[in-house]
């Protein structure tokens, strides 16, 4: 658009000492910047992005003074392979389940809604902490507080210090399920230590995340766990306008023999009534029909309420926001540009850096945190790496280690990644074949490393081959 060849532009930017090739993006300020340099008149048009537009619209909601309630928590339930998730969610959903209700519970569902002494509360069933960071990573945080399942007989698992990681990354707070109290011989004590050494400091220990005690399987301390979730929800008073066009999320979609495609989604905000233009990811309709969780046809839904949709033209996709419209021609082409460009558009456009070097192209002099995933082949190296990680010192730069485990680069791993704009430092591991392809698409960046004090050498180069000049 300038006028002039790519080979311009690259001295330009090399003699600034930014190594760029011809692949890469240049963001407005550099692009100005060239132009200058160039005595080339430029000006930036910018797309309007619908997405944005939509959040101010919803952040506007949140600042006017517009009726709000006390909306219901969204819950997930995370924990290592085995520790009970699942007897754990069946048994809530069926102490709450009438006798003779349609279907029972053997129906999978992807969320639902319970009811404690009056109080309502939502459960997101994901199916594990990797779908849980995939939604994040798409934007999709929907969860209010997570459950975290520990079994009393196995303790503290590799899967579960990635459940916690994934928590602390979306700032959710934790109220852990010590499960399977029931077993004989199960050291409390032990658990805790396990959970205080990763972060999750027991009420009882002085800290600030409950610890219930619970067999799923006999269901003793469901109550209580209900309760606990109840209080928690209470203390980070969630509320939501209730007369506002609705935006809600998709949880999981398919396409119904005979109605067509059917989303699974829970409101966020709003009411959501049959008959409104929705929009949700490339999808778009009227909305036909909805149902509870029960099987219920409802006419409209408020918020933390999980519904089941009929209208759409298309089967969205998990994490895509669906929002209500009022004009039927912008719907439809926006769901056909989304159409278009496909799924993975849709995950592009987070904020954070993809690689080591974006991080430090992009520093400001303001203090910035370098979220890093560490994962090792051993529990030795993993130490080792932290211990010369903490010596680390800059004056703008913090190293925040999101997470470390032993093994391979996994899906978790690279959805954690991408959700917080984290680089992964892979020590004498290898990625696996899913995550090394999520990776490529998600654009996160996989250092590999043989010697740990390459790892600290590469941080320190970058950093101080880009040192703010001193004033
Ligand atoms: P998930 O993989 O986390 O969903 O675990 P499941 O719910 O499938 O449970 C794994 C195994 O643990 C099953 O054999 C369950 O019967 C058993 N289990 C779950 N909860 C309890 C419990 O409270 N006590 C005992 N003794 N076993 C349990």
């Amino acid at each position: 658009a300038m006028g002039r060849p790519a080979r311009d532009l690259l001295t330009v930017l090399f003699s600034q000492g930014k190594m760029v090739t011809i692949n890469d993006q240049l963001d407005e300020e550099t692009a100005m910047e060239i132009a200058m340099e160039l005595g080339i008149e430029l000006e930036i048009e910018q797309e309007a992005d619908f997405e944005d537009a939509l959040a101010d619209r919803l952040s506007d909601e949140e600042n006017t003074d517009m009726e709000t309630v006390t909306r219901p928590p969204i819950i997930t339930v995370l924990g290592h392979v085995d520790h009970g998730k699942t007897t754990l969610v069946d048994r809530i959903r069926s102490s709450n389940v009438a006798a003779g209700e349609a279907g029972g519970i053997t129906q999978h569902i992807a969320a639902y809604q319970v009811e404690h002494n009056g109080q309502k509360l939502t459960f997101v069933d994901t199916p594990g902490h990797a779908a849980f960071g995939e939604m994040r990573a798409r934007g999709a945080n929907v969860t209010d507080i997570i459950v975290l399942v520990v079994a009393a007989d196995d303790g503290v698992m590799p899967q579960t210090v990635e459940c916690i990681s994934h928590a602390k990354a979306a700032g959710v707070p934790i109220v852990v399920a010590m499960n399977k109290c029931d077993l004989p011989g199960i050291n409390e004590q032990r658990i805790l230590t396990e959970l205080s050494q990763h972060g999750v400091l027991p009420s009882e220990w002085g800290g600030d995340v409950e610890v219930i005690r619970v067999s799923a399987l006999q269901g003793t301390g469901i109550d209580n766990l209900l309760e606990t979730l109840l209080l928690t929800a209470e203390l980070a008073d969630l509320r939501s306008p209730v007369n506002a066009p609705a935006d809600g999320v998709c949880l999981e979609a398919f396409r119904d023999e005979g109605r067509g495609p059917i989303a699974w989604g829970i409101v966020r905000q709003g009411t959501l009534k049959v008959g409104d233009l929705a929009l949700c990811g490339p999808a778009y309709g009227r909305i036909r029909a909805m149902y509870t969780d029960k099987g219920v046809e409802i006419q409209s839904a408020g918020p933390s309420t999980p519904v089941k949709i009929a209208g759409l033209n298309e089967v969205p996709g998990a994490g895509d926001h669906l929002f209500v419209m009022t004009d039927i021609d912008e719907a439809r082409e926006i769901a056909e540009q989304r159409r278009v460009r496909g799924r993975t558009a849709a995950l592009s456009g987070r904020g954070g850096p993809k690689s080591l070097e974006d991080f430090f192209a992009g520093r400001d002099g303001a203090i910035k945190d370098l979220p890093l995933i560490i994962k090792a082949d051993t529990p030795g190296s993993l130490e080792a790496i932290r211990g010369e990680l903490e010596k680390f010192e800059h004056a703008e730069v913090r190293i925040k280690i999101l997470h470390m485990g032993v093994g391979g680069v996994n899906e978790s791993d690279v959805y954690l990644a991408a959700s917080a704009g984290a680089i992964i430092i892979a020590f004498h591991v290898v990625a696996e074949d899913r995550a090394e392809a999520l990776a490529g698409q998600e654009a996160v960046e996989i250092r590999r490393y043989k010697i740990i004090y390459n790892v600290t050498s590469d941080i320190r180069q970058a950093l101080e081959g880009l040192l703010e000049p001193e004033k």
